[in-house]
């Protein structure tokens, strides 16, 4: 086995490591996030709130109604009780009831347009609580998926760094360092060479390089010095 495929097969291990790892904190992140219940839970609790407040109104409203509807009947049998004689009493009574009447009457149609909202506002806490309920069952499943998948993600990042420590114990510290330095200035630092090619910059190799880096020695391609790998 060529040193170059070695740091080829390690380069490969850690790529795969890192991106393991950044799942593993996407995934993390993403564990115990509830934006969405708290923004329905909260919207909920808002139209709640419009509801009884509404409630409150129709109730008031509806005191009031039944409070000048006993004036107006009160009013109403004295009228036509026969009792008061006298015109002017009479005339004052009348105008009294009907402006009782008409008072009533502009509150009876306050009171059928509360009504309605009262409806509306129903309405939409019963599709707000369907909504949170559906949210929340929801983020529950997602949390059992993400657990899981956090687990499975961690359990495949321990074999990952076995097989990282397995590869790296077979190559010489000198190589390891060249290996990290590279990988620190270019990203990757071994580069597969497919046609003469160098993968890492697609730059075509001398001769030369490719027949070193053929006899198995660690070639650096001379334009962007990744760690040459013949396949
Ligand atoms: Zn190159």
């Amino acid at each position: 086995m060529s040193v170059a495929r070695d740091l080829y097969r390690l380069q490969e291990i850690d790529l795969d490591i890192e991106s393991k790892e950044a799942a593993v904190r996407q995934t993390t992140a993403r564990l115990g996030e509830n934006e969405t219940v708290l923004s329905a839970r909260s919207r909920l609790a808002a139209e709640q709130t419009h509801l009884e407040e509404l409630t409150k109104q129709q109730r008031a409203l509806e005191w009031e109604i039944d409070d000048l509807s006993a004036k107006i009947k009160a009013g109403d049998k004295d009228l036509y009780s026969g009792r008061i004689r006298n015109p002017k009493e009479l005339s004052d009574l009348q105008q009294q009831t009907n402006a009782l009447k008409e008072r009533r009457s502009e509150l009876e149609d306050r009171a059928l347009a509360v009504m309605e909202e009262v409806e509306t506002s129903r309405r939409a806490v019963t599709g707000l609580t369907a909504e949170l309920r559906s949210v929340e069952q929801q983020w529950e499943a997602d949390q059992k998926r993400l657990t899981a998948e956090l687990a499975q993600l961690k359990e495949t990042l321990a074999g990952l760094r076995a097989q990282q420590q397995q590869v790296r114990s077979g190559i010489d510290a000198q190589t390891l360092e060249l290996y990290a330095l590279v990988r620190q200035r270019r990203g990757t630092a071994v580069a597969r060479v497919e046609q003469g090619i160098c993968r890492g910059c697609r730059i075509s190799l001398p001769v030369s390089e490719l027949q070193q880096a053929r006899t198995g020695r660690l070639v650096q391609c001379e334009s962007c010095s990744r760690i040459l790998y013949l396949p």
